[in-house]
């Protein structure tokens, strides 16, 4: 007998009808003598329909209220499941994350989980339950439904998973399994049978929204074992079959069977770049143009400074798009009298496209190959940050797919 948490998203939980298979699969694995704790996701776009009704009510939502507002999606969502494995006879019961209790900090939309009592829920497990528990929310100190981000189903699942010590985490998807890139930019992208736990950090954080990045930090902090499947499999296919479906993390290089130097490629659109011009180059020029940004609380990713010319020099960074308005007016406000730019310019149409792969640590020669992938295709690269085991680039959107795909190819990441 095991502990195991399932994860299911938003496609997995979309109708009625999947929210009954999900039941069946769940109740098949509790069958063969399993303790279950599910984490599902809201309806697909139900949380996106919760955002906009706030909008149109109040275009910049205050953040307390967004996520009062958010949370209800996976409300709903626990209590019909847990209704679905009751009328086939299943013990189960749903709780929202505040009655775990789930506990955050209060950092409203992008709260980070603190600590997860697991007592009510070993309690109802050794009682022969079936626990379900809202995945995207928890509560802070003073009692405030919280929100984990986006996307963030996927930490709580990890998380509950590493506080109950289970043995696994299986985040059942609408894929099956994590793939050399996004499968619906990439037609014959391959699925990967394992992909290290650096990898899958990288492409989570570089946009590959497979996974959310916390979730990946947490199974690596816990060395949870997490494997990504599909839900939209047969629910009453062979449970051993199932088990071993799909990508597990690993966290030994040495178990990574593919030995492919670039495992993935990944990318995100809404990427947005700013330029301040003219600024006079002298120490804590950096510090002074990036710390109201970040007091802003917006994440700053790729940074170029230029070399100066007659003492002034050219400062270039990248945002999220959807953060870049609030950067301009930080800019605006504090930076430009203070340090005396010339100017502050902006592009709101650039994308990232990142190859991904701890073989690169042993292989020299994989950023000239990327170059001149892209330069075949005349794709400009605007600004180029790299890691050990990642290089990314700052391109025109309007060949972020292209770029993907002329990489995908170029990197013989195709299907076999
Ligand atoms: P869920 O609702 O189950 O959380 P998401 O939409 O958040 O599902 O994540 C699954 C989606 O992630 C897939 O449908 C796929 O389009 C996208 N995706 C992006 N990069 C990858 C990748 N490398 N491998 C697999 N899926 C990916
Ligand atoms: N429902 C939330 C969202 O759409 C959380 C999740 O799906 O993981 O972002
Ligand atoms: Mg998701």
């Amino acid at each position: 007998m095991a502990l195991i948490v399932h994860k299911y998203g938003g496609t997995s939980m979309g109708s009625t009808e999947r929210i009954k298979n999900v039941a069946r699969r769940v109740a098949k694995w509790h069958d063969a003598g399993h303790q279950i704790v599910v984490v599902p996701s809201a309806m697909s776009g139900e949380t996106n329909r919760l955002i906009a009704l706030a909008k149109e009510i109040m275009p910049q939502p205050d953040a307390r209220e967004l996520d009062m507002l958010a949370s209800t999606g996976e409300q709903v969502s626990v209590a019909l499941l847990s209704m679905a494995l009751l009328s086939i006879g299943k013990k189960a019961v749903s709780y929202a994350g505040w009655q775990v209790p789930i506990k955050t900090d209060s950092a409203f939309t992008k709260a980070r989980i603190q600590s997860i009592d697991d007592a009510r829920v070993h309690k109802d497990l050794d009682a022969g339950k079936i626990v379900i528990i809202t995945g995207f929310q928890g509560v802070d100190d003073g009692g405030n439904i919280t929100t984990l981000g986006r996307g963030g189903s996927d930490t709580s699942a990890v998380a509950v998973a590493a506080a109950l010590k289970a043995q696994e985490c299986l985040i059942y998807t609408d894929v099956d399994g994590v793939y050399t890139t996004d499968p619906r930019v990439v037609s014959d992208a391959r699925r990967l049978k394992t992909v290290t736990f650096e990898e899958m950090l990288e492409m989570a954080s570089l946009g590959s929204k497979v996974l959310q990045i916390r979730s990946v930090e947490f199974a690596g902090n816990y060395k949870v074992p997490t494997r990504v499947l599909s839900s939209l499999t047969d629910p009453l296919m062979p449970l051993e079959e199932e088990a071993n479906s799909g990508t597990l993390i690993s966290f030994e290089e040495d178990t990574h069977m593919e030995q492919a130097v670039i495992s993935g490629i990944a990318f995100s659109r809404d990427e947005a770049k700013i330029t301040v011009m003219g600024v006079p180059d002298k120490p804590g020029i950096a510090y002074q143009i990036l710390g109201p940004i970040a007091d802003a609380n917006v994440e700053v990713d790729m940074i170029i400074q230029n070399q100066s010319v007659e003492g002034k020099t050219d400062f270039t960074f990248t945002v999220p798009r959807g953060e870049y308005a609030k950067a301009m007016d930080v800019l605006n406000k504090t930076v430009k009298e203070h340090i005396g730019a010339a100017s502050i310019t902006g592009d709101t149409k650039v994308s990232k496209v990142s190859v991904v792969g701890v073989g690169m640590r042993s292989h020299v020669g994989i950023a000239s190959q990327m170059f001149r992938t892209l330069s075949e295709e005349g794709i400009n690269i605007q600004m180029i940050s790299t890691s050990e085991i990642k290089i990314s680039v700052l391109i025109d959107e309007k060949y972020m797919e292209l770029a993907v795909r002329a990489l995908h190819k170029a990197f013989d990441l195709e299907k076999a």
